[in-house]
């Protein structure tokens, strides 16, 4: 069952400051162009249309805020480490995720990677990104597609890269697999 119920839309942001009150908790999601970012919000959330709102043409860009309860958020951050986002928008972006950075409120941040993929080098960079202060999840999505021993692997092979700061697990939004342990989880770092 979801820990949320009354989730909401509240702003896509386009610059520091729109973002809403640095007050409370909240956890951002991020995760390249197609990893599955959308979908695994939407199964954590257990609502099918949210993430569709950072998907609407404009909001692609924009750092899209949700609230889960009150005082309680979650920040769905545009596609990083993709090769044809023109530096120009990445050199835009910067502001806004420095600013989000150093929130009080942040409080960690969910890493969606393409299991079949696994974790890149960008993806190390948002490890670095993070200050101690944040916990770092990574969900290596669409585990559906791995049969046993290859989702074995992926989870071992992530391992080293984590630093041991960081988590990780294995997730498919299509089958369910790891939507508690990723509900958990973020509903702990919201609390
Ligand atoms: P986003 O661009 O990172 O937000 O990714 P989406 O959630 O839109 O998903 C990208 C593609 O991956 C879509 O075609 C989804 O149907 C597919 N996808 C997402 N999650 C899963 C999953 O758990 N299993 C499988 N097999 N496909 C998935």
């Amino acid at each position: 069952m979801s820990h949320f119920h009354e989730v909401r839309f509240l702003i896509s942001a386009a610059a520091p400051a729109q973002f809403p009150p640095d007050v409370g908790a909240e956890v951002a999601f991020v995760g390249r162009s197609n990893s599955g970012k959308s979908s695994a919000i939407n199964a954590i959330v257990q609502r099918r249309a949210l993430a569709r709102t950072s998907k609407t043409p404009g909001r692609t860009r924009l750092l899209n805020f949700f609230e889960l309860a009150p005082l309680k958020r979650l920040i769905d951050l545009p596609g990083y480490g993709y090769a044809n986002v023109p530096e120009v928008e990445r050199r835009a972006w910067r502001p806004l995720i420095d600013a989000l950075r150093t929130r009080a409120s942040l409080k960690g941040l969910f890493v969606i990677v393409d299991s079949r993929r696994g974790l890149t080098p960008a993806d190390e960079g948002l490890l670095e990104w993070a200050l101690p202060a944040h916990h770092v999840h990574v969900l290596l999505s669409k585990a559906d597609k791995l049969n046993h021993g290859e989702a074995a692997s992926v989870l071992r092979a992530a391992a080293p890269m984590l630093s041991g700061r960081a988590t990780a697990q294995l997730f498919s939004a299509l089958k369910g697999t790891g939507v508690p342990q990723a509900q958990d989880t973020l509903a702990a770092w919201l609390a």
